[in-house]
């Protein structure tokens, strides 16, 4: 165990829609009996990907006692995952991650994407 960040699940909150797992490239998280999970502690590495998609504000980063996160663990599940990635779109402009850089981003309850082009028109509105 080491002190370290780490993703944080309301489970109170938690709707089980299953949006945050496919930011995950570690595959920390799963869905398990209808919420969301981080199935070993060693595949999160608290870089927080997936806490700007979801919609209801049931992830957060703590700092707690953990298991350290693995690169050898995850390694294996992020080549097994980049098989079957499908790219996401910027939600303005609709330009996929390949050929741009996305943020996450959030707009009245919405987790949307924004591409760095879109970024400084929605900054100025
Ligand atoms: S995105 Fe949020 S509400 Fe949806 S499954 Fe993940 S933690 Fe639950």
């Amino acid at each position: 165990m080491t002190k370290r960040s780490i993703i944080q699940i309301d489970e109170q909150l938690c709707n089980g829609c299953g949006l945050c797992i496919s930011p995950c490239a570690e595959g920390a998280l799963e869905l398990v009996d209808g919420k969301a999970k981080v199935v070993k502690e060693e595949l999160c590495d608290g870089a927080g990907f997936c806490l700007g998609v979801c919609p209801v504000g049931a992830l957060t980063l703590d700092i707690r006692d953990a298991d350290p996160f693995s690169e050898q663990a995850a390694e294996p599940i992020k080549a097994q995952k980049e098989q079957h990635y499908i790219a996401q779109m910027c939600s303005f402009c609709r330009i996929l991650e390949d050929d741009a850089y996305l943020l996450p981003i959030k707009h009245k309850g919405k987790a949307l994407w924004a591409c760095t082009h879109c970024l400084p028109r929605l900054i100025h509105q």
